[in-house]
């Protein structure tokens, strides 16, 4: 059970989170949970530890303590009763607040910050909101054990962005919490591992997803359950479409095309161990645990056409103009190796590349580099101007359609693109996914959320989803 950081944003959410597990542990479940630091927790760190590396020590001390220190000591009071076991509490996070003040100190003196000590810094939130977490349970009568995420997920060194190394962690796991389950609740930090010699990692921004995914999969789960702020998956993100609905089920492919996509409630690389596994997964509402929710499975009953639509924002598309595409073999290898040398992330390679270009969408910040690797690959094409030139277009989105029943049912491009034109959208680029379980378009990014409503107004998805 896995519950997100607005699940534990403060005391009621707590609380609230507690009696979910109640529920679980007295129906003769084995639940392991896996939390998120209290919402906001990770940005505030992330604050201090810019404003502590450019100098600013006070005003790193001082968000500390108003955004961090302050809130954390207030769901304490929130939640506990019993003085002893509270000032137990309060002294052992008191130990974790003067770490913190110590590690920003270092980056003030040292004026750098790099990944690794950033990590060090991210991965207090989780420890915190666990501690508390723990004793509250254990106030209200529930067996919580607490460990610590670094001595079972074990990573590789890519601080920020670390990969669990599944064997290793495989073993950690069954030493350290399987003889656990089901006589304690053991309660860990989602987001954090350790490398091989135990250093502090994180997996990525949203990334107690993943923890509790890895997890749920190293212990053979019968389920996994992500507990977050909203019904479930939802054809459209509640934000940008107010009548989108929740999805009751979907298939591992089109959970991780929505994720990868842009849809927030997962993290992109969740389902991957789980799928390996055919553990399914749940996602579901910790202020509404009456509702269903959204079930991911491998073979889903339900078969509606097209499930949702995403949209990721802040991306550039980058084009290579070629001339003389025929006489310069191999242009798209070249492209795409040195891209990838560059470790630069594409997010979709463009199909309406025609002869004469080819492009592909990253991420806005890594445009110029990717820009600049592929003028250095092309120096000779490009002065003998058998390249044109090569050059970013900022400030687009990608818009995704997902649905697997989209292969084999004819027309879904066209009625997008119609419901697209009607409501005066320009399309710049398209691809459609090689599973064909999705169709990206490219719009602009100020007609992002506009082409997510038409699209989804056009295929109805705001109604209710046909039985199977
Ligand atoms: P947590 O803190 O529980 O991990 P997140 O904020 O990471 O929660 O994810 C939940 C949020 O994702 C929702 O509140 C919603 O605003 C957003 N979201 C974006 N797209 C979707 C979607 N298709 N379905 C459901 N929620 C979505
Ligand atoms: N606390 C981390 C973040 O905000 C991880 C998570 O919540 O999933 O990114
Ligand atoms: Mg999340």
């Amino acid at each position: 059970m896995k519950f997100g950081g607005t699940s534990v944003r403060d005391a009621a959410a707590m609380a609230q989170m507690i009696e979910i597990v109640r529920g679980r542990w007295e129906a003769g479940r084995e639940p392991v949970v896996v939390l998120s630091a209290l919402a906001g927790t990770t940005d505030a760190l992330i604050q201090c530890a810019e404003a502590a590396h450019r100098g600013r020590e006070p005003e790193a001390l001082r968000l500390l303590d108003e955004a961090i220190i302050a809130k954390h000591k207030e769901a304490v009071e929130g939640l506990l009763e019993d003085p002893t076991r509270r000032q137990l509490l309060l002294d052992s996070m008191e130990k974790h607040f003067q770490e913190i003040q110590t590690l920003l100190k270092g980056l003030a003196i040292l004026g750098e910050l790099t990944p690794r000590s950033l990590d060090a810094v991210l991965a207090y939130g989780e420890r915190l909101s666990t501690l508390i977490a723990t004793a509250a349970m254990q106030e209200r009568g529930l067996p919580a054990h607490w460990l610590d995420a670094r001595e079972l997920i074990v990573t590789d060194e890519q601080f920020t962005q670390a990969e669990p190394l599944m064997a290793e962690s495989q073993a950690r796991v069954e030493e350290r919490v399987k003889p656990l389950v089901g006589a304690k609740i053991p309660v860990t930090q989602g987001f954090v591992g350790a490398t091989r010699d135990g250093r502090t990692t994180t997996l990525g921004r949203g990334g107690s997803d993943y923890s509790a995914a890895v997890l749920g999969t190293l212990l053979g789960a019968e389920e996994i359950e992500i507990w977050t702020d909203v019904d479930g998956v939802m054809t459209a993100d509640p934000r940008v479409v107010p009548e989108a609905r929740t999805i009751k089920e979907l298939s591992y492919t089109e959970a991780a095309e929505l994720s990868y996509f842009g849809a927030k409630v997962l993290h992109p690389k969740t389902i991957r161990p789980a799928v390996e596994r055919g553990i399914p997964l749940r996602i579901l509402n910790t202020f509404n645990p009456q509702a269903e929710g959204t079930r991911i499975v491998g073979e889903p009953t339900r078969k509606r056409v097209v499930k949702a639509i995403t949209t990721i924002k802040g991306l550039s598309l980058v084009n290579v103009e070629v001339r003389g595409m025929l006489v310069v073999p191999g242009v798209a290898a070249r492209v795409f190796t040195a891209v990838a040398r560059e470790r630069i992330n594409v997010l979709m390679i463009s199909q309406s590349s025609s002869e004469q270009s080819i492009c592909f969408v990253v991420e806005a910040p890594a445009a110029p580099k990717a820009v600049e690797a592929l003028r250095e690959a092309f120096e000779r094409e490009l002065s003998r101007r058998l390249i044109d030139r090569v050059h970013a277009q900022d400030g687009v989105a990608i818009v995704a359609v997902v649905g697997a029943g989209m292969r084999n049912t004819p027309g879904i491009a066209a009625k997008a693109f119609g419901a697209l034109g009607r409501a005066g959208i320009n399309v710049v680029s398209i691809a459609q996914g090689s599973s064909e379980h999705n169709l990206s378009i490219v719009v602009g990014e100020r007609d992002a959320d506009e082409a997510v409503r038409a699209i989804h107004r056009e295929f109805q998805l705001h109604k209710e989803e046909p039985d199977a």
